[in-house]
């Protein structure tokens, strides 16, 4: 393999690239950039963005430019304003010592004035949107009859997305004898023809066949009832505490709840979707780029424009509609020599797509386990653990607190600060996992049955059988729903309650209010606080204090509701995140706010004294978020705690 010198790149243009890291050549720069070097054949690389394509094109024209010589000398055409600025940017950074070089990037949906002054001012390269730079050409502002290379990037993209006719027209404005480079993932019959209308004896090179995947990234799946997915999500996202990815998602409604229930359960994270404003869309992307945001929520088509490297997972909420998207999705990660994963959350149905899947990208996918908690403590642990180890100590900010600090610690062994200060960080994380059930067993049927019901009851709000409210409307129900759905799939059954199941649901009639008289009547004058009262169809669950099992089914033993035995179990805890919208919010008695009901009062009433406040029950992560702890301590995980710059 040669190296970027032995290529024969000019020592402004190695010192640059040196700088941004590029110890070796791409596979795809390997190949090009000789080629572009030594000669003036048109050139056809099937190449992803990725692969390093940008440099690919961008250093051996750079290196024959002439800064001295007026007029336009090369034209980069990309689909996206977003993947044009981003070439841009690399341009500019491999030029930064070649004086008196210029590169402008012109693109629809900004002020056409600006870029026409720009243009004025002389320029060496036009990275451009196809639109925008036609309408320069019409308008006379823009002349490429001095143009030595025409760059087509992601010329398929160009071509799927109607460009067709723009870039016609523009191609025709360019001189005969320049030297075109085609950049494409795939070569649609549309591409062929433009090649063969355009472009003279094109010499091809393929760096990753078309519809290959980038080699480094491993492709999992976890297995799924389709109720887990989320919870199962936050497992994919908790196992790595460093992720910085993209979570695919299939509908902008889908991109903004997923969204929505990650931030409040306190991941460092946004949306992208398609209703949002350009400007809107620009601010999440440069949070995103700059790792101010970990994870980023997206739909395709809105994420087409974003260039991010370094990525270390792509996650599909649910796989898309085509295989080509996928290829799409999961050449995102594993960029540049990087390892990447792309993860997968699938139901039995959608596992059956896999064959296929792996037929289109040639690779394997690994199905793995969901985490479990112990796994993602463990992780997230040791990896607070390093990262306290690698902390830099500022030594001159803290040296005058030391004396005093020691002090404090006087009467602590070394094991026991050590103890305190890992605890201190990670106790609500090991809270939130403790009996977290393993999402990867079918649970009790009953539980089934009982999440079942409760997608259903989602499916119903969303589905609009209930009266659509009006927007606004809708959207303040929404926000009250959402985060009363997030304090609730907060709840775990505390430990000093048991859970119960009893054989009477909302078609017997059955309420929380007839469950409190229930107990209160025929447990002997004992009041047990009691926690969490869900109403099913057929059945119902509730939690009361520990400890009175055999009274009540003593109790049980002779009552009888509607002409029906009342039969009383033991259940399982109730599970954290699972079929998380809660029970039956309408007749519920509610521990909403952290309370309990307490046996002992009739009437289960807030007024009455029904509830018992505090934090019992759950809702940890409920606070406003600015005053959350600090995200480390947050049970969702540790994102945003670490943040990062990019460069
Ligand atoms: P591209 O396919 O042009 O989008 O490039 C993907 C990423 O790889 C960009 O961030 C480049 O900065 C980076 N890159 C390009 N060439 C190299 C190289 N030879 N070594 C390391 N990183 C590279």
């Amino acid at each position: 393999m040669s190296t970027f010198k032995e290529m024969g790149l000019k020592s402004e243009i190695l010192e640059a690239i040196l700088e941004l890291g590029y110890e070796k050549p791409t596979p795809i720069q390997e190949i090009a950039i000789p080629k572009v070097l030594e000669s003036k054949q048109d050139l056809i690389a099937f190449a992803q963005t990725g692969t390093g394509k940008t440099a690919a094109f961008s250093l051996p024209i750079l290196n024959q430019i002439d800064t001295s010589k007026r007029g336009v000398k090369c034209i980069v055409l990309s689909p996206t304003r977003e993947l044009g600025l981003q070439i841009t940017a690399d341009i500019e950074s491999y030029s930064k010592n070649i004086p008196g070089f210029k590169v402008v990037a012109v693109y629809g949906g900004a002020d056409i004035m600006g870029q026409i002054k720009k243009l004025e001012r002389g320029c060496d390269i036009v990275v451009g949107t196809p639109g925008r730079t036609l309408d320069l050409v019409k308008r006379n502002k823009l002349d490429l009859e001095t143009v030595e290379f025409l760059v087509l990037d992601e010329a398929d993209e160009m071509l799927s997305m109607g460009f067709a006719e723009d870039l016609d027209a523009i191609l025709g404005n360019t001189p005969k004898d320049k030297q075109t480079l085609l950049f494409s993932a795939t070569m649609p019959p549309d591409m062929l023809k433009l090649s063969k209308k355009y472009m003279t004896d094109p010499f091809e090179i393929s760096a990753g066949s078309k519809q290959e995947t980038n080699t480094n990234v491993t492709h999992q799946y976890y297995k799924i009832n389709s109720r887990d997915r989320y919870p199962a999500l936050k497992r994919a996202v908790d196992i790595a505490p460093d992720i910085y990815g993209i979570i695919f998602c299939r509908t902008r409604a889908e991109t903004k709840e997923v969204a929505e229930r990650l931030a409040e359960d306190g991941y460092n994270t946004d949306a992208l979707h398609g209703d949002l404003s350009q400007a809107q869309r620009d601010y999440v992307m440069n949070r995103f780029r700059n790792r101010q945001l970990q994870l980023l929520i997206a739909t395709d088509v809105a994420a087409r424009g974003l260039d991010v490297n370094e990525l270390t997972h792509v996650i599909n909420y649910k796989l898309p509609d085509e295989d080509a998207v996928y290829v799409h999705r999961s050449g995102r990660t594993g960029r540049a020599n990087n390892e990447g994963y792309s993860i997968s959350l699938l139901t039995a149905k959608e596992e059956s797509r896999l064959r296929y899947l792996e037929k289109k990208i040639g690779r394997k996918f690994e199905k793995v386990p969901i985490p479990n908690g112990k796994d993602i403590c463990q992780k997230q642990l040791f990896n607070l653990i390093d990262n306290i180890k690698e902390t830099e100590i500022a030594n001159s900010h803290i040296d005058s607190f030391l004396p005093q600090i020691y002090e404090m610690f006087e009467d602590m062994t070394k094991e026991e600060v050590l103890k305190k200060i890992v605890s201190a960080e990670f106790n609500r994380f090991l809270e939130y996992y403790r009996d977290a059930p393993d999402l990867n067993k079918t649970s009790d049927p009953r539980e089934r049955e009982r999440s079942r019901e409760l997608e259903n009851d989602r499916d119903d709000d969303r589905g609009g059988r209930r009266e659509r409210p009006e927007r606004g409307e809708r959207r303040d129900r929404d926000r009250g729903e959402r985060s009363e759905r997030s304090e609730r799939k907060e709840h775990t059954t505390a430990s000093n309650m048991t859970r119960y199941f009893i054989n009477q649901g909302k078609k017997d009639g059955f309420s929380p209010k007839l469950l409190m008289g229930m107990i209160n009547s025929n447990l002997g004058g004992a009041t047990p606080e009691i926690g969490q009262i869900e109403i099913m169809k057929m059945f119902s669950f509730f939690e009361m204090e520990s400890g009175h099992t055999a009274d009540l089914q003593r109790a049980a033993k002779d009552m009888e509701f509607n002409g029906r035995e009342i039969s009383i179990e033991e259940s399982s805890p109730r599970p954290s995140g699972v079929g998380d919208r809660g029970s039956d919010r309408g007749d519920r008695g509610g521990s909403r706010d952290g309370g309990g009901y307490r046996g002992g009062e009739r009437s289960g009433s807030r007024e009455g004294g029904g509830y018992k406040g505090g934090d019992r029950s759950g809702s940890r992560d409920a606070r406003p978020r600015e005053s959350a702890p600090r995200s480390s301590q947050r049970p969702a995980g540790s994102h945003g705690a670490k943040r990062r710059t990019r460069r």
